[in-house]
């Protein structure tokens, strides 16, 4: 699986978003080192906190399924469904894969033509908080 070819997937999730208050839609499709693609699309509620982005959707459905190791994920995010620039996956979600993968993999920013922002987790999340044993 190519990197637009994931791209493209996070786009088919987008279109899944529930997002009646902000109308910013995300999606997400995470590639397991199985091969297996996960997506997410983020849901909103009308509590705010309850709300759940689309990058951990992708990551909670995976890991309930039994998926513990990911090569990279591909998100796109914009008002109304328009993907003009980058959308950065948000400080909880960087901590949460920082719980399922190491510092190489690798986070893909899509738009709406063919550029894409790359960018490793150890770069997003340098010095991130883990338990050591
Ligand atoms: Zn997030």
């Amino acid at each position: 699986m190519n990197v637009l070819e994931l791209i493209e997937q996070a786009k088919e999730a987008a279109k899944y978003s529930y997002s009646p208050y902000s109308s910013f839609t995300v999606g997400a499709a995470l590639l397991a080192k199985s091969g297996e693609v996960y997506l997410g699309c983020n849901i909103e509620n009308a509590a705010f906190s309850p709300s759940c982005c689309a990058e951990r959707t992708a990551f909670f459905k995976a890991v309930s399924e039994g998926e513990r190791e990911f090569e990279a994920i591909a998100i796109v995010g914009g008002k109304d469904g328009n993907f003009e620039i980058p959308c950065p996956p948000c400080g909880v979600c960087r901590q949460v894969m920082s719980e399922f993968c190491s510092f190489d993999f690798k986070i893909y920013l899509g738009t709406d033509t063919d550029e894409y922002a790359q960018y490793s987790l150890g770069e997003l999340l340098p010095a991130s908080f883990v338990l050591e044993e």
